[in-house]
C-alpha cells in the first residue's frame, strides 16, 4: 500500500530550493493537531515525522518519497503562540504562495484536531488552496477524544460546510486507535492514480 514504505527525502527552509520533479502532496494542519502523528500512522513506522515536544520550533518542510517521484511534504505546523510574530509572518506568507503556486503540488490535506476544526488558520490554508480547484481532504484527527455523538457531530459540521465543494472531502482519524487509515490511503491514491 502507498503510505507503507515511506522514506525521509529530504528538509527545505525556503521555496527556491523546492525539488523540481515529482508530484506532490501536502499535509498542513496547526502544530499539535497530530500531523506527525498521522503521518507516522500512516507509514507505520514510529519516528519517521517528528512528534515535536516544543511545538513550533521547528520550521521546515520536510519531503517523504512514496517511490515513483511521488513524494509527501509536511508542511510547518501553524498557529503555535510562542512563535515570534515576524517568523510566523514569514512561514504564513510562504504556505500561501506554496498552497497557491506549486504546480508540483496535486492535492492537500489538512489535518485537523477533531475537537476544533476549521480555525482561522486552517481557513487560511484553504482560502489560498481553493482556488487551485486541486483536491483537499480534510483529516480529522484524534477522533479517540470524542464520544460517538460528538464523532457525528464533528464529521457532519465539516461536511455541511462544503457541502456544495465536491473538491473536498472529510474523514475522521485517530493515530491513537489507528483509526482512518484505509480512507486516507485511498484519497491519496486516487490523486496520484488521476
Ligand atoms: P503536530 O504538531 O501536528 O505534528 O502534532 P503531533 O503529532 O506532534 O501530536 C501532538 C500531540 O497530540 C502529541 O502529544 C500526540 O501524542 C497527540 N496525538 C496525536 N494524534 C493523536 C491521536 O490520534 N489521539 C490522541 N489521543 N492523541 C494524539
Amino acid at each position: 500500500s502507498l503510505f507503507q514504505g515511506l522514506q525521509f527525502l529530504t528538509t527545505v527552509n525556503d521555496l527556491k530550493t523546492l525539488p523540481h520533479e515529482g508530484l506532490e502532496v501536502a499535509f498542513a494542519g496547526r502544530s499539535n493537531a497530530g500531523k506527525s502523528s498521522a503521518i507516522n500512522t500512516l507509514a507505520n513506522v514510529t519516528r519517521l515525522a517528528y512528534v515535536s515536544k516544543t511545538p513550533g520550533r521547528t520550521q521546515h518542510i520536510n519531503y517523504f518519497d512514496f517511490g515513483n517521484e511521488r513524494r509527501l511534504v509536511d508542511l510547518p505546523g501553524y498557529g503555535y503562540a510562542e512563535v515570534p510574530e515576524r517568523v510566523r509572518k514569514h512561514w504564513q506568507g510562504l504556505l500561501a504562495q506554496y498552497l497557491s503556486h506549486r504546480d508540483n503540488l496535486i492535492g492537500l490535506v489538512l489535518i485537523m484536531d477533531s475537537r476544533r476544526p476549521l480555525t482561522e488558520l486552517d481557513r487560511n490554508m484553504l482560502a489560498w488552496f481553493r482556488p487551485t480547484g486541486k483536491p483537499i481532504h480534510c483529516v480529522l484527527t484524534k477522533s479517540d477524544k470524542l464520544n460517538n455523538q460528538e464523532k457525528v457531530l464533528a464529521l457532519r459540521t465539516v461536511k455541511a460546510e462544503f457541502a456544495d465543494d465536491a473538491m473536498i472531502t472529510v474523514q475522521l482519524f485517530s493515530s491513537l486507535k489507528k483509526q482512518g487509515v484505509d480512507e486516507v490511503e485511498r484519497v491519496v491514491g486516487s490523486w496520484f492514480a488521476a
